[in-house]
């Protein structure tokens, strides 16, 4: 039993059963025990990669996609380039690299990081020494004057609340205690969660209350909304809404069961992006997208940056930037193409975005 999973089971016993989210939460960032406060769970050591760690690429080219939109708010003299989770600061620094060409953008911005976890702080300062990043614990603290935000596998971290349809109507997903004193799933009492029109669905669907997520971008849209900017959220999840039970934790980049070691897995959920967008669009921002990762990727550019980078590598070098280049753009399971998505918000009135040509609304298929 882990040290977190003997805590939970003692506040399950005083307060009773658990919400899914309240549960995430302490799994995920309970201040000695969670998951993310205490590790850097990143890379082959690790329990998961993300796509910054597996190519230089994909953060030189987020980097042009937010000078790019820098320019398109109108080149403001003094803005912030805001990161969600930046792990490793791995992406931030790849940005960062790859605009320093871009006349003006570096003069003008100050890097501000959202980052609940002293360990992965640490490592980010290690990463980005000589760029004099804030950190902030929420991302309200964050936004002031236009910003230009992103947020790569953040919003999939932010915890959720479930609920199942049974005879009765609606009833919450709960983690308690079974005979053993072992965590288990279990049914609140019938409660109404906000599933949107969906008419009557079959028992046994689970609907996800994503109030964490929506929140962040709530805020993020009525800011940029408000003052000026964008915004570019990555995260695997589906373009349109639906119903289902995402939850899942990953442990030595296999699939664990979320409840068998608390704060030792990490525990995710997939984004529903047309959620998302309605939320930024009701906050006043415009939308691009949501898109997936391999249109944006190769939108920008991916193909010929892996072919100017080839040029200049060894045989070694050349074959992992095709294999980077495979699995950020390949569709189905194995790869990051399909399976991860992308939605950008804005300031009304910016042109077209790179990467969203292909500007997709959500009520279309
Ligand atoms: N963007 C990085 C890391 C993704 S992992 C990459 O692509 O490699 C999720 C990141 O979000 C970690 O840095 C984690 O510590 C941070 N995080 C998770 N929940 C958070 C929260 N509620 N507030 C701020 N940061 C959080």
């Amino acid at each position: 039993m882990t040290t977190l999973q003997a805590e939970i089971a003692e506040l399950i016993r005083q307060e009773g059963p658990l919400p899914v989210g309240r549960y995430m939460a302490l799994c995920l960032g309970h201040p000695r025990h969670g998951y993310y406060m205490t590790r850097d769970p990143f890379g082959s050591g690790g329990d998961f990669t993300t796509a910054p760690e597996i190519s230089q690429m994909f953060g030189e080219l987020i980097g042009l996609w937010v000078a790019h939109a820098w320019r398109a708010s109108g080149a403001p003299a003094r803005f912030r380039l805001v990161e969600l989770g930046p792990g490793r600061g791995t992406l931030m620094a790849d940005m960062l690299r790859a605009t320093r060409i871009v006349p003006g953008f570096r003069e003008a911005l100050s890097v501000h990081l959202v980052e609940t976890s002293p360990a992965l702080r640490a490592r980010q300062a290690a990463t980005l020494q000589g760029v004099a990043p804030v950190w902030h614990k929420t991302l309200a603290e964050a936004l002031d004057g236009p910003v230009i935000a992103v947020a790569n596998e953040f919003l999939d971290a932010l915890p959720l609340d479930q609920f199942v349809m049974t005879p009765e109507g609606w009833r919450e997903r709960l983690v308690g205690l079974d005979a053993e004193g072992g965590l288990c799933w279990g049914l609140g009492a019938c409660a109404s969660p906000d599933a949107g029109e969906q008419g009557t669905v079959p028992i046994g669907t689970v609907f996800e209350a994503a109030h964490d997520a929506l929140s962040v971008v709530t805020q993020l849209a009525g800011h940029v909304a408000r003052e000026g900017g964008a915004a570019l959220l990555i995260d695997y999840g589906s373009l349109r809404s639906g119903f289902g039970d995402t939850l899942q934790a990953m442990r030595r980049h296999g699939f664990a069961d979320p409840l068998a070691e608390p704060g030792e897995a990490d525990l995710t959920v997939h984004v529903d992006f047309e959620r998302m967008g309605q939320a930024a669009l009701k906050a006043g921002a415009a939308l691009h997208g949501p898109a997936t990762q391999r249109e944006l990727l190769l939108a920008l550019g991916l193909a010929e940056r892996a072919q100017a980078l080839s040029l200049k590598a060894d045989a070694a070098q050349r074959a992992a930037i095709s294999s980077a280049f495979d699995r950020l753009i390949a569709p189905g399971e194995t790869g990051m193409g399909d399976l991860f998505k992308v939605l950008a918000l804005s300031q009304r009135n910016l042109p077209l975005l790179p990467g969203f040509d292909l500007h997709r609304l959500p009520d279309r298929g």
